[in-house]
């Protein structure tokens, strides 16, 4: 807060001016720790709502900075968004997150590959290399594209021309997945999902969080069911986030949702958790 009179150009907001500079150091920061290695992946499970078996993961960036320690992504994302370093860390984390895949897949032969999703930013959207590079490593990988899903946000969808979607669209052709992701923040024009090359719509965890209450408010399952009836007439798959409990597990379940995720099935966490889950499933 500013302090009353005195001198007038004093800091207004010493944490604020603080947490600017932390902002430009890792700013700073990002592309020497991209050569460095400092980045990892957790892996977070999707899993079918019906049986609960595994369906896939979701992959996850973390930067393990040498100073501040660990890194969600909300810390260093928009940073390296605003940089353009996000076009090669995506890349990095799709490379990364496509060979953990293929691992699985050796090794998991019955019941189909298990799939991997990979965040979008909406600057790797309109980075011109998006399709090559996606080809590129599952071509590299030898994983099959339809075990990919690429998540894009609404909002990087919002307004998207013809132009904008081409790329997501050559990359659906080609059998990957593409995700609606945090579905229900943005002013989701419902009309507007059939021009969309997605095949799957992420409720996002409000949805889930509006579940908490028991009983829950009926509007909002009234709301839920009403887009979970009108993706699956458009053919999309839904996954909600952000389970925390068996309630709204069940709940969801009823409410036709296809697959769930969140801390109720797993946090995100390092591979082999996943590869754990998947050969507790498979007894
Ligand atoms: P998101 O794509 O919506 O990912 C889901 C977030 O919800 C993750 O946060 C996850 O840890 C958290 N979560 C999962 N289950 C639960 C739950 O039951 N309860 C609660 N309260 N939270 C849950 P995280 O890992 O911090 O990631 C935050 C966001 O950062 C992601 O949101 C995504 O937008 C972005 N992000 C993460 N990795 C990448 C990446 O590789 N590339 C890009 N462009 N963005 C990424
Ligand atoms: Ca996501
Ligand atoms: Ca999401
Ligand atoms: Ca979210």
């Amino acid at each position: 807060a500013k302090s009353a009179g005195g001198n007038r150009f004093e800091i207004a907001d010493p944490e604020a001016d603080a947490r600017a500079i932390t902002r430009h150091g890792l700013t700073n920061a990002l592309p020497a720790a991209l050569d460095r290695g400092e980045f990892f992946i957790e892996y977070q499970p999707l899993v079918h709502l019906g049986d609960g078996s595994v369906h896939g993961a979701e992959a996850l960036v973390r930067w393990c900075h040498p100073q501040h320690g660990v890194l969600g992504p909300d810390r260093f994302i928009p940073l390296a968004e605003r940089t353009g370093l996000i076009v090669p860390l995506g890349r990095w984390v799709l490379q990364e997150a496509v060979r953990q895949a293929r691992f699985w897949s050796r090794r998991h032969t019955d019941g189909g590959p298990l799939r991997i999703n990979v965040n979008l930013s909406p600057a790797q959207l309109q980075h011109p290399g998006l399709v090559a590079d996606t080809v590129d490593v599952l071509e590299r990988s030898g994983l099959e594209p339809g075990a990919l899903c690429l998540e894009v946000t609404e909002s990087a969808l919002i307004g998207a021309d013809e132009d904008r979607l081409k790329p997501l669209r050559q990359l659906a052709e080609m059998g990957v997945d593409i995700a609606l992701d945090d579905f229900g923040t943005g002013y989701s024009n419902l009309a507007n999902l059939r021009r969309l090359p997605v095949s799957v719509l992420k409720l996002d965890r409000s949805f889930t969080q509006g579940m908490q209450r028991h009983p829950a408010d009926p509007v909002d399952l009234k709301i839920v069911e009403g887009i979970v009836s009108l993706a699956h007439s458009l053919e999309l798959a839904v996954t909600v986030e952000g389970v925390e409990t068996a309630a709204q597990a069940e709940q969801l379940r009823e409410l036709g949702c296809d697959t769930a995720q969140g801390w109720y099935y797993a946090r995100p966490g390092a591979p082999d958790r996943i590869h754990t889950l998947v050969l507790a499933d498979a007894v």
